[in-house]
């Protein structure tokens, strides 16, 4: 690998919104087993149709407190857990179905307005108070950087690196961090040089998309 990275300590998350059951099929059939979704309602609808036999499903879009049942039910992680509410709520519900919930904590490591996460400054806080939570497990961050060219986005994933080296010097377990949720179509190969494990990957895979962004 071109990265120097172990193949093995990198994941593909096929994202696979706005697409039909047949084409996550297709990827399933082509060796595929971890899927993104990012709207609560299709990824309901498409899971079901699919079912979860050999298949691993991430939520990884925003998600309001009222819809952490539904998150809960379907979905073997949560990679966009911004706030402690919505880690609790999704805890209970978690905990209700008698299952732990992996989550991810979502940083804004651009800091954008327009963008869900916590600042850097904040990730500390966010992760201790996760922890604490019955029913899910952290398993690390995750960020969606500023859209930019890779090498303009490379600061930023390094920079959610870094957070995750910083934390662990903090005393958060290193297992609880393992994981680095970065990287889209048009950078990941920038995210995996600076340590992505997870790789968030759609219209590269899937081509563009026709509906909703
Ligand atoms: C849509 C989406 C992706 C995939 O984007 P592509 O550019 O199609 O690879 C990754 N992460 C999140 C959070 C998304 O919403």
């Amino acid at each position: 690998m071109k990265a120097g990275r172990d193949p093995e300590q990198v994941r593909l998350v096929a994202v696979s919104k706005t697409m039909p059951a047949s084409d996550v099929r297709e990827a399933i059939d082509a060796g595929q087993t971890v899927f993104g979704e990012n709207y609560i309602q299709d990824a309901e609808t498409k899971i079901k149709e699919i079912g979860t036999e050999g298949v691993t499903w991430h939520f990884i879009g925003h998600l309001q407190s009222n819809k952490a049942k539904v998150a809960a039910a379907h979905f073997d992680m949560v990679e966009t857990v911004h706030s402690l509410k919505l880690g609790k709520e999704l805890g209970k519900r978690a905990k209700a179905l008698g299952k732990t919930l992996n989550v991810l904590a979502q940083i804004n490591v651009g800091g954008e307005q327009q963008k869900a996460g916590v600042d850097p400054e904040a990730a500390e806080a966010l992760v201790r108070s996760l922890l604490e939570v019955e029913g899910i497990r952290l398993k690390g961050l995750m960020t969606m950087p500023p859209f930019l060219s890779p090498e303009e986005v490379r600061p930023y994933f390094k920079r959610l690196r870094t957070l995750r080296d910083e934390l662990v010097t903090k005393g958060i377990p290193k297992e609880s961090l393992k994981e680095l949720s970065m990287g889209m179509s048009g950078d990941f190969e920038v995210a995996i040089e600076e340590g992505a494990t997870l790789v968030r990957v759609g219209t590269a895979i899937f081509g563009p998309r026709k509906v909703k962004q």
